[in-house]
């Protein structure tokens, strides 16, 4: 028999990603969502397919399943500033109550457990690049306290399960990442710089641009989840591509690659933006012989076409 996989979030972005992966690997997908940032039309392709159920329904509330499940992947939440800046209490009830739920169904069907947890959790970081070890600099009244401390609650919530009640649990720290369904308008700095882009419009670059992402493309990412859920590392691992850029130059970039007349607008530079961020990958790879494989440049001009797609949809 199929083994069967729950996805909370599976029809967000990385949700849906991890639906068709899994489900190509041959599980009984089943795919909870409240629909909130996520979108229907991400998992479209997959509803009228054997081995794949879309539930729709919001984790924070008791999750009432019948059957046995071997894996859960807890990935429901607003992810993007803009959406937990607009979201708060439902960032902070679905890391901490989704959370403890989720962990409460992995308990009762004796399944594996793996958490989507974020760089986040390092905060605006002392240290460079970011190892597992390090412990973060979060401020937990700020704008982006809700998500930051909801998953830092999750981690806490995922340890104790896993020491307390025995549960087999895993924990991924996601890195900045792109790729096909991200929406056009979740204020982060990809969708919005390819839409202005596109258009010709200036491009919004915060602060002085000097701040440093890591950008990874979604199908390594995918890849190196899909490998730590069959491993037996029980403490968190860094995923992400350490290829680390400025904002400033990251805009830059797009523009070189749609061949965009777009200038650059500095804008006001939101509170608590992390001013630098780079996975350190090296437990990634000893661990669970993973590395990204796509450069930027290769999957940024992978995810222009989805863009241009998308762009010329919405009109
Ligand atoms: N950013 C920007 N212009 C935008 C949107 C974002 O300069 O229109 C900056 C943002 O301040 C941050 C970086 O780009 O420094 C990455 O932002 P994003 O929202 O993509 O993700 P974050 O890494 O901050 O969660």
């Amino acid at each position: 028999m199929a083994k069967r996989i729950l996805i909370t979030g599976g029809a967000g972005f990385l949700g849906s990603h991890l639906c068709d992966r899994y489900h190509k690997e041959g599980w009984d997908v089943i795919c909870m969502d409240n629909l909130i940032t996520g979108s229907y039309e991400n998992i479209e392709h997959l509803v009228d397919q054997e081995r794949f159920t879309f539930i729709k329904f919001d984790v924070t509330e008791y999750i009432d399943l019948d059957g046995d499940l071997d894996l859960i992947l807890h990935f429901a939440s607003p992810a993007s500033p803009i959406d937990y800046l607009e979201m708060p209490i439902q960032t902070l009830k679905v890391g901490s109550l989704g959370t403890h739920k989720t962990l409460g169904l992995a308990r009762a069907k004796k399944a594996r457990f793996l958490l989507a947890s974020t760089s986040e959790v390092y905060g605006d970081p002392l240290e460079h690049p970011q190892k597992e070890s390090y412990w973060g600099n979060v401020n937990p009244t700020g704008y982006r306290g809700v998500y930051d401390e909801a998953k830092r609650f999750a981690e806490a919530m995922t340890m104790a399960y896993q020491r307390y009640h025995g549960i087999e649990t895993r924990i991924v720290r996601i890195f900045n990442t792109y790729g096909s369904r991200m929406r056009l308008n979740d204020g982060r700095a990809l969708p919005t710089f390819f839409r202005q882009a596109f258009y010709n419009k200036p491009i919004t670059v915060f602060g002085d641009g000097s701040q440093t992402r890591s950008f990874t493309y979604v199908d390594d990412l995918v890849e190196g989840i899909y490998r730590l859920s069959k491993s037996d590392e029980d403490e968190p691992v860094n995923i992400g591509n350490p290829e680390e850029i400025s904002i400033l130059d990251f805009a830059k970039e797009i523009i070189e690659i749609t061949g965009s007349k777009s200038e650059i607008d500095f804008k006001e530079l939101p509170a608590d933006d992390p001013k630098i961020r780079q996975p350190d990958i090296s437990k990634a790879k000893r661990v669970l012989n993973w590395e990204p494989k796509t450069s930027r440049r290769e999957g940024l001009l992978k995810t222009m076409e989805y863009f241009k797609e998308q762009v010329s949809k919405s009109g």
